[in-house]
This record gives structure tokens, sequence and C-alpha cells, in this order.
């Protein structure tokens, strides 16, 4: 009780960062003990989490929000059904093919897959569990609003029935972004979920990308603005750099949802397609990407150590956080650690920022930090025989860099405009309240 009355008194109000754990419980569990990984919030995957319990006890233990993932969309999608989804208690019911809409619309009489998340969401003692619902732009099946807001009820009386009263319900809304930008689609989506039994509403667009897109950033935050009148509490899910940070500085969101080096954006534009299968003679793995410190951009690790090795690089490029003693070597070496904390950075540094300062705050220190640490960087020469020793074009590179610095730019100027149209003590996205506790939660879902 007496954490709600100082939330509203006071004028700093908490974002909630919300942490998607993937498969990197271990290294996080470590990071964690190691007491460098402050999390409030984290998400598991269905398919993951009975092989996480270590670590989800370890969190719990803390008060750290839990909150599930079941996945249903992905199991939904034939580009994705197939991956680690298939892990998921519930896949097994679609016998190796897609969860389609005939299992959540009543007409399967065999399984009853909201029963069964209730249940393993009770079994696993999560806070929280994500609505089990799709992708709206779905182009095998165009009403999966009505099937699931329906399946949303129904997970409510069947928490409550199997005994998880005190589990939250947060509704994610998964969307092209520029549909959720469109009015008419908006006024669909809140007229349908308005009534829902949640506490939180969570937004994956689809195609909005890290990139500081100025137009888009404006635009979509716009798209929010207008969703505070469901007056919810807004997370959005699956973004980072200057782009989230925008989101929230701009009091457009409640809060976040990001993986650490993963599910930091979100693109649903091939969902409909089965994978091609993969070129054997090609080699496995995937490209390591390191966030630059401050800069809101990642590089590829061979583009780190190739502006790092130019005159100036380590200075530009170098980690000087807590996370990175030895700059660029760390960076490198760690590359899971760094990214923990400097996806976790951030947020916190706008968090500390009192509501009503932080958009000119984040215009007059992360923003243009950036802005200067983009051009410094763009403006790096590593020799060409180093370049060649990475395989790297420099020329693209270096537009790359220049048209980053650009954007970084373009979006100061995007966003200090909305800042002086928006004026002092414009409305802000409604705070998301801990869900560690049962009176928490009652006291919640009552507002
Ligand atoms: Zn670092």
């Amino acid at each position: 009780m007496s954490a709600r009355i100082i939330e509203f008194k006071s004028t700093t109000q908490p974002i909630a960062h919300f942490i998607r754990v993937d498969n990197a419980h271990r290294r996080f569990g470590d990071l964690y003990a190691a007491g460098r990984l402050p999390i409030r919030r984290a998400v598991f995957d269905a398919s993951r989490i009975a092989g996480q319990k270590e670590f989800v006890e370890a969190l719990r233990r803390d008060g750290v929000e839990i909150v599930l993932d079941t996945e249903v969309a992905e199991l939904a999608a034939p580009e994705k059904f197939k991956t680690h989804v298939k892990d998921a208690p519930w896949a097994s019911a679609a016998e190796g093919d897609l969860l389609d809409p005939h299992f959540f619309d009543g007409t399967h009489s065999q399984v009853n897959i909201i029963n069964w998340i209730a249940k393993f969401a009770v079994e696993q003692k999560v806070h929280t569990v994500l609505a089990p619902s799709h992708y709206l732009a779905d182009k095998n099946f165009s009403n999966w609003l009505s099937v699931d807001t329906q399946s949303c009820i129904e997970l409510r009386k069947s928490l409550d029935r199997e005994g998880g009263n005190n589990i939250a319900i947060d509704y994610p809304i998964i969307h092209l972004h520029t549909a959720l930008n469109q009015q008419s689609v908006r006024n669909q989506i809140v007229e349908r979920i308005n009534d829902l039994p949640i506490d939180n509403i969570w937004i994956r667009a689809s195609g909005l990308g890290t990139e500081p897109k100025p137009q888009a950033t404006k635009q979509f935050l716009r798209t929010l603005y207008d969703f505070h009148n469901f007056n919810k509490p807004i997370i959005i899910d699956h973004v980072d750099g200057l782009m989230a940070q925008s989101l929230v500085a701009f009091g457009g969101a409640s809060g976040l949802a990001q993986g650490i080096g993963e599910r930091c954006q979100f693109k649903a534009n091939s969902w409909h397609k089965t994978p091609q299968e993969r070129d054997s003679s090609k080699p496995f793995g995937r490209t390591t990407y390191i966030p630059i410190s401050g800069l809101g951009r990642r590089l590829s690790a061979k583009e780190l150590k190739l502006l790092a090795s130019a005159k100036g690089g380590k200075k530009y490029l170098g980690c000087q956080d807590i996370c990175c003693k030895h700059g660029v070597q760390n960076m490198l070496e760690d590359s899971r650690q760094h990214s923990a904390y400097q996806a976790i950075s951030p947020i916190k540094r706008l968090s500390e920022v009192p509501d009503l300062n932080r958009e000119n705050f984040f215009l007059e220190s992360p923003l243009l930090e950036a802005e200067r640490l983009a051009r410094n960087i763009k403006d790096l020469n590593p020799s060409p025989a180093e370049a060649e020793k990475y395989s790297i074009d420099i020329s693209s590179l270096k537009g790359r860099l220049t048209k980053y610095h650009h954007s970084v730019g373009k979006l100061s100027d995007a966003l200090s405009l909305l800042h002086s149209e928006r004026g002092a003590g414009a409305p802000r996205a409604k705070v998301c309240s801990y869900r560690t506790g049962c009176i928490n939660i009652a006291q919640n879902r009552n507002r």
C-alpha cells in the first residue's frame, strides 16, 4: 500500500523495463548473482522457462516480476512455429503443425489451450501472463482480434479457477506499426480490448525498427498518445536504441520490453512464409553486434575492431562504463555483460529524471551526446589494410555511419519541435505498477 502512495506523490515515476531472458539464463544468472544485472522485471518464454528454474527462483526471491510469454503468436506463424517455440507445452497439441485459430475459437473439442496456459502459469508461479494474442496482420487469418479477446476473458476465468487469481494478465497488441498509426485501426482494437481484465497493454509493432527515424518516431509517439485514452499503462515490446528511449522520454510509453542483443526490434513481414532450408555450404552462426555506449547503435565485432584501430577510435568507441574496465577489449570479450549494462543503463538514467523534465533532458543530454559521438565516429579513418583484414568496405561503412549521424540530428529536430508543440506538463503514459505480490495485483486491477 505504502509503495503506491509514494508512487503518486513522487514527480519521478519509474519507467517499467522488462528484460526478455531468451535462452541466456546461465549468463544472465551469473551476472545477476554478481550484482551486474539490476533488473526488476523479466520475461520468460513458455518454451524455455521450465529449464530456467534456478534463475527464475533467484529473481522471484528478490521480488523481481516474472512474466510468461505464451508464444502462441509465433506458434501460429509458418516462419516461426518450428523454431524454439515448438518446445512450449501447448505446441504439442498441433502435432508438429501450426497452432491455428481453431485451437482458440472453441471449435477444437479435444484441447483447451487456454486452460493449459493457466495451469502452467500457476505451476511456474509467474506474476503475470501475456494474453495469448496473435499478429493482427496475419495474411492467413483476419479475425485474430475477436478470437484473442475472447481467449483473454477465458484465461482470466481459467487462472481464477486453477488457483492463479493473483496472476495478472497483460495484453500484447501485435501489429504492423503503420496499421497502428491509423485511427480506425486503433479504434477497432480499443473497442475490443476496452473491458478486458488486463493491467497493461503491450505493443509489438512490426517494422518500427530501432534506427532513429525522425518522422516514424514522431508519428508513433502520436499513436501512443492516442492510446492514452485507453487509460492503461503501455509497454513497447521489442525495441532498443534511441527509438526506445524517445518513446519513454516523451511520455508515449510507460515502459519497454527487450532482449539483450536479441529481440530488440520486431519484423513480422515474412511470418506467413515457410522458411527456406538453410544452405549447408554457408557457414552457420550469427554476427555478434555490440552496442556502442552512448551512441544508441550497434556495430558488428569486425566493424568495432576496424574503427577502434583508427586514430582516436578507442577514445570514441571504448566503453567507459562499469561493465568494461578495459574498453574495447572487454566489449569484444564479454559482449553479453556489456550489452546487458548498455540496455539497462540509459533507461535507468532516464528513470532518475523527474517526469516533466524528461523530454528536455533527453534532447539536451542523451540525444545531443549521441549526435556528437556519431559525428566523431563517422569521421574516423581506419587504414585500408585493416579494412581488408576484416573484409569490410570502408566507404560503405562510413556511408552508414554518416547516415546514422544525419538521422540522429533529424530526430533531435523532430523531437524538439514535438516538445515545443506539447508544451510544459503534457500528458504522459500511465505508470506501470509492480506485480510481485497479491496486494499489488488487486490494487492494480481496481484502478
Ligand atoms: Zn561496457
